[in-house]
């Protein structure tokens, strides 16, 4: 069958940058390979300065986002200990469920899909947990949580807890400070803003997280330690094989990354506003009604309520048959009441805004 070429403008992924996809087709190297390690280590580099963090432990993961959040719970989680999930849509459902099987006591603060996380509700759930996790941008539901607030008051009440944040659809479309945001555990996903093929789940420790992981976590594969091993050098320096690193998926990121740093994170963030503005009012002018909170909207993923009378699932089969574009449906009991519209990476253009505001016109008559 021949695949014919999508606009993908959905919750991802996302089209993806150029050079990540020249990335992926550049000649294939081992993962032990010197020119593969020094491209590792210069992933990390790049990951840093996306993501404003200094932490030595700054790797990709080998999986999608979700590998990220298995992760992130495996290895600094204890069985009793308590987590405090603000959910705000389906990644903090997700975020309960995952804590719950590594044996955290969680405690669930749940607000309205479509509502940024309260941070006062967060502090009050629980006065000394081990662990608070939030999402940053709510794919589900196209909302911003402030996650540098919720960082400083939880540092201003205590060294405890630890702070874990979602970052899978801020990443590479956004200002994002890890560190000045108290930020310990993030992880994230390729395939939404960075522009690369969904595969890697790209992950990061503060010092102060690392002396608290839990030494021999009950999965292998996802042992930070074992990993770092192999990532980092062991104590003796050398990298232990720990596991087949998809080496042509680093090469992508690692592309795509210096295609973001080359352009300027500020730059980025900017070319990200500009088109989900215009495309937010453009749906408005539509006489289309917006579903995020006011104030707390994502530019990179736009939700929007389906009008009244309207087949949500037909207009998305229209828009792909006739026009090639790809929209998500609502998540959860949304599903046939929203659509989600991402502007991500590549795709945050104003031409991509204009293309797709033309064909739902048509299609909406
Ligand atoms: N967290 C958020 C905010 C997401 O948007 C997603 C995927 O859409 C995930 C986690 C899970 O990532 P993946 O589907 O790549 O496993």
């Amino acid at each position: 069958m021949a695949l014919v070429e999508r606009s993908l403008l959905g919750p991802g992924p996302s089209n993806t940058y150029p050079e990540a996809t020249a990335g992926l087709a550049a000649p294939l190297l081992g993962h032990l390979d010197p020119d593969f390690l020094t491209l590792l280590d210069e992933t990390g580099d790049r990951l840093r300065t996306v993501w404003g963090t200094e932490n030595s432990r700054t790797l990709p993961l080998s999986g999608t986002g979700s590998i990220g959040m298995e992760a992130a719970f495996v290895n600094f989680v204890r069985p009793g200990d308590v987590v405090v999930v603000a959910v705000n849509g389906l990644f903090g459902e997700r975020m309960c469920d995952v804590a719950s099987r590594y044996g955290a006591e969680v405690v669930r603060v749940d607000h309205e899909w479509g509502d940024p996380v309260d941070i006062q509700r967060v502090l009050d759930a629980h006065p000394d947990p081990a662990l608070v996790a939030a999402v940053h941008a709510e794919t589900s539901t196209g909302v911003r949580s402030d996650i540098a607030g919720l960082g400083a008051a939880l540092r201003e009440r205590g060294e405890r807890t630890l702070l874990l944040v979602d970052c899978v659809t801020s990443i590479g479309g956004e200002q994002v400070e890890l560190d000045s945001w108290n930020v310990d555990v993030a992880y994230a996903g390729t395939q939404k803003c960075l522009g690369v093929p969904p595969g890697l789940a790209p992950f990061t420790v503060s010092e102060r997280a690392w002396e608290r992981r839990v030494e021999k976590p009950t999965t292998w594969y996802l042992d930070l330690g074992l990993i770092g091993n192999y990532v980092n050098g062991g104590s003796s320096g050398g990298r232990a094989y720990h596991h087949t690193a998809p080496t042509a998926m680093v090469a992508s990121l690692h592309a795509a990354l210096g295609r973001i740093l080359q352009e300027g994170m500020p730059v980025v963030t900017e070319r990200h506003r500009a088109a989900g503005e215009a495309l937010q009012a453009g749906l408005q002018e539509m006489g289309l009604n917006l579903f995020a909170a006011e104030g707390s909207r994502l530019h990179q993923l736009t939700s929007v309520w389906v009008p009244e009378g309207v087949d949500s699932a037909g207009v998305r089969k229209q828009l792909l048959n006739d026009y090639g574009i790809e929209i998500g449906g609502g998540a959860g009991q949304f599903a046939n009441s929203v659509w989600r519209i991402g502007l991500m990476g590549n795709n945050a253009r104003l031409d991509r805004v204009e293309m797709l505001l033309g064909a739902l016109r048509k299609v909406l008559g």
